[in-house]
């Protein structure tokens, strides 16, 4: 790096107030949320759910590049990336790869019965998506209730002379 190019590193710094180049990431990954969220790829290879957040996501080799082959070819390989959570992303948090990771998150076994692959190839715990529908179902019959009350209420109100 020239002189003058670093210079010109330190103005810019100077001017918004942070290091240049983690503004610049910074902003380069805002721009590839603000797409992915246009094009509904906010789904996380490893766990299959949404990823609400920008501070969540991580870009994700599908198969891990430091055992491949030729490292270099795996890691630019775009057919080879994917997005996940950070949590997720165990290659992101210094570990071996995820593919082969034997438990969901909530400590279920990834295999047999509770295993169920999606048609976009992740990998589903079976009891957590269970659990999660039975939330979802709970919270729409507690509001339904609500709703039914709220109605009920109203009907005495009009039904008193
Ligand atoms: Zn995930
Ligand atoms: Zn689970």
């Amino acid at each position: 790096m020239s002189l003058v190019h670093t210079q010109q590193q330190q103005r810019n710094s100077a001017r918004i107030g942070m290091n240049i180049s983690t503004a610049n990431s910074r902003l380069r990954k805002m721009i590839m949320w603000d797409l992915i969220l246009e094009t509904d790829r906010n789904w996380c290879f490893r766990c299959g759910k949404k990823i609400k957040d920008i501070s969540d996501l991580s870009i994700d080799h599908k198969q891990p590049w430091r055992a491949a082959d030729d490292p270099k070819t795996s890691f630019f390989d775009l057919n080879n990336i994917a997005f996940s959570h950070f949590s997720c992303n165990t290659g992101a948090n210094g570990g071996g790869g995820n593919a082969r990771k034997t438990h969901c998150p909530q400590g279920h076994p990834l295999a047999g019965d509770n295993l169920r692959v999606s048609t976009r190839g992740y990998r589903i715990c079976r009891a957590c998506e269970r659990a999660y529908r039975q939330r979802k179902y709970r919270t729409k019959r507690l509001s339904l209730m609500a709703k039914r009350k709220t109605r009920a209420a109203q009907n005495r109100v009009v039904e008193t002379p």
